[in-house]
């Protein structure tokens, strides 16, 4: 928010004109363009930049350009209970955290915004699935035999690490001392340390004898690498035999329900199923706050889609937005990211698909929505090593914070992999069917069983049998005729999912039908949020130091996702004050605008600055002047500007101010008597130093 007299600038818009500019440049330079076309694209690159710093230091206000202040974030961090360590008087467990007030009114305001553009814009049907799974389901989803990292253990004390992490940071620390290495050798180190995660133990156990890695903590040697399963096992039920985990991730829960879904939709595809809540993964050395913890909140979708057609009827909405990508390619080759529509990318076939494109697009817009920096988010594609054997195609969207790029948000086109395991494990067929327009003719098989045979045969595993030669008949092709061949071999019985059936038992044959509805296994398009990692980067991007006074902090939430977006302030702890706040509270609480009163007796600025701190966007204080003419004056926390609004007035205006309709430039200091324009230095108390 910026001083009334400024015009409002988009910086975000200037960013992408910037990064799309600076691609032309690029392109040009490439294709080795004449000096009379490329100057004047270079010098129109130079003219947005220049415009850009501008608005970005015009739009930055009140804001300190120190880099980012670690300690002081810590501390404020820790000082207002927005993360505490859990069972922290037990002396507290790695990779366990409670959130206070705070990030608890932050954390459902972004799942509101969340749910608001994801499930009610794009008609998802929200699911809330266990967390206690059993095995069968994570056997066969196959997070029981590959849901690991591998690990190293020191070998005199035992203590575990993340192989791929040890030699990120090794890297890290390798090249920040070792600054006179040329730029060929810091790149190709670089280009290791992209591939961390996708090595294999012996890859990985190789990098670690050249680059002579030892346990950072004690310097002793490691193991070679081994996986280690991250799931949290137990056993469900009191006699302890059946096995469960600790789901990893919601998506399970909505695969295994997608027969009932597609019936809930009436049969209607595409469609897409989500779901919030915990995901646990046993961390193999948890840290970095929340960045990597053992219990976390996800926001998955799973968009079901007919793999001959990913096209998605929304993609032409989106398809102008602008996203940062750094494809497989250029990890591999130059390091460096190309900015560019979805449209292009989908068009280029950088990105697979427009429902992978699509989802990209609205997942860059949601990060804009809850005030996360457009210029510290990138879309990483997954190497071809790193990627799942089954999948299309895999971006992450990652943030910049101080602990580097962090993926937030997976994206992955999944294939029909999800569904194809759990439909031949259950034997129930998760497929969706569309209809032709014109019925045409086509080769089926059609079996025939001699149930009463089956029945004597398998008794209380008749229906089981009958429903995997269905699922059999129903997939057709080469599995049909191969079991056939066995029947009719030597041997005169096959083996299908687990039962043995002999010759008479059942028999197939071709025939030609008209054929006007057609089954396939969709393809399944995954958004996978990691909340906590995405609250954590918000409290990064939201955080400064007054340029005034750095001891000064505030968190610049959007008033949208603030999790208090009006304090109430007394001017002075009189009675004649009490009934206007407590009315004014009632209002704000009524109009269901999230408030507190702060009457304590400390000076308004101090009360303004403790405020800032958790990130409130307006202040509004009652003072002599509101006993006489029923006015307040009411405070935006960024540009410290105070507006005069009458009490009649005040909840519609502070209403359309965090509902976004409203903008502080135009509807507060533009219609409202101004009594500070911001410029002057406020009041205030240093609350880093003070109360905790
Ligand atoms: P994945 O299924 O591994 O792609 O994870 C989905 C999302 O969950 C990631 O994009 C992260 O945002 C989040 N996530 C994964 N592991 C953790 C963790 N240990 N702590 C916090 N968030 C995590």
């Amino acid at each position: 928010m910026t001083d009334s007299t400024a015009p409002v600038v988009d910086v975000d818009a200037l960013a992408a004109a910037v990064t799309k500019q600076g691609g032309v440049v690029k392109m040009l330079k490439k294709d080795g363009a004449k000096a009379e076309v490329l100057e004047p694209e270079v010098a129109k690159l130079l003219a947005l930049r220049a415009e850009f710093d501008a608005a970005r230091k015009a739009a930055d206000g009140n804001k300190t350009d120190k880099p980012f202040n670690r300690a002081a974030f810590d501390d404020l961090v820790k000082r207002k209970m927005f993360v505490v360590s859990a069972f922290e008087i037990h002396g507290g467990v790695g990779g366990l955290f409670d959130l206070g007030p705070a990030s608890c009114a932050l954390k459902a305001n972004i799942l509101d915004v969340w749910r608001q553009h994801f499930i009610l814009e794009e008609n998802m049907l929200e699911m809330e699935c266990t967390c206690l799974t059993p095995e069968v389901v994570l056997k066969t989803s196959g997070h029981v035999e590959k849901f690991t990292d591998l690990m190293v253990k020191d070998e005199s004390t035992g203590d575990c690490h993340r192989a791929d992490k040890l030699l990120e940071d090794f890297i890290d620390s390798f090249l920040e001392s070792n600054p006179t290495l040329s730029r060929e050798e810091q790149d190709e180190y670089r280009r290791v340390q992209r591939q961390a995660d996708a090595y294999t133990p012996e890859e990985l156990h190789k990098l670690f004898q050249k680059y002579g890695i030892v346990s950072p903590t004690t310097g002793n040697a490691l193991t070679f690498p081994f996986a280690f399963n991250l799931m949290f096992k137990t056993s469900i039920g009191p006699e302890g035999v059946a096995a469960g985990y600790l789901r990893p991730e919601t998506a399970q829960g909505l695969f295994v329900n997608f027969r009932r879904l597609l019936e809930y939709n009436s049969g209607r595809m595409p469609f897409a199923a989500a779901q919030i809540g915990l995901g646990f993964r046993n961390e193999i050395s948890p840290r970095a706050g929340l960045l990597r913890v053992r219990e976390f909140c996800m926001a998955e979708i799973e968009h079901f889609v007919n793999p001959q057609d990913k096209k998605h009827p929304k993609f032409a909405s989106l398809a102008g937005q602008s996203l940062v990508l750094f494809p497989n390619d250029e990890q591999l080759g130059s390091g460096k990211t190309r900015v560019m529509t979805i449209g292009e990318a989908v068009r280029e076939g950088i990105v697979n698909n427009e429902t992978l494109g699509f989802f990209m697009a609205k997942t860059w817009r949601f990060m804009e929505k809850i005030g996360m920096d457009a210029a510290r988010l990138r879309f990483r594609q997954h190497l071809k090593t790193e990627m799942a054997h089954y999948a299309a195609d895999c971006w992450d969207l990652e943030i910049k914070s101080s602990y580097g790029w962090v993926e937030c948000v997976g994206h992955a086109d999944r294939a029909c992999y999800d569904l194809m395991v759990h439909s031949k494990k259950s034997k129930v067929p998760l497929i969706a069917s569309y209809t032709l327009p014109e019925p045409r003719e086509e080769e089926v098989w059609v079996m025939k069983a001699d149930k009463a045979v089956i029945g004597k045969t398998f008794k209380q595993e008749q229906k089981k049998v009958m429903a995997a030669l269905e699922a059999l008949t129903e997939e057709g092709g080469e599995r049909v005729e191969a079991v056939l061949a066995e029947l009719e071999g030597p041997e005169g019985a096959a083996e299908v999912e687990g039962c043995r059936v002999t010759r008479g038992m059942v028999t197939w044959s071709k025939v030609k039908r008209m054929v006007q509805e057609v089954k396939y296994m969709p393809s399944v398009i995954e958004p996978s949020f990691g909340i906590g990692r995405v609250l954590y980067s918000l409290l990064e991007h939201s955080f400064y130091q007054r340029k005034t006074d750095e001891n000064r902090c505030v968190m610049a939430f959007l008033p949208r996702v603030a999790p208090i977006k009006v304090g109430v302030y007394p001017l002075l702890n009189k009675p004649e004050f009490a009934p206007f706040t407590e009315s004014i509270v009632g209002k704000l609480t009524d109009a269901g605008i999230s408030n507190r009163a702060d009457a304590t007796g400390v000076s308004v600025g101090r009360r303004y600055s403790r405020a800032d701190e958790i990130g409130c966007p307006f202040g509004v204080t009652v003072d002599y002047e509101t006993l006489a003419a029923q006015d307040v004056t009411v405070r935006e926390r960024d540009s410290t500007a105070q507006i005069r609004v009458p009490i009649e007035r005040l909840v519609p205006l502070l209403k359309g101010l965090v509902d976004g309709s409203k903008t502080w430039e135009k509807d507060a200091m533009g219609s409202f008597p101004v009594v500070r324009t911001g410029e002057e230095e406020e009041e205030g108390g240093e609350e880093g130093g003070g109360e905790r």
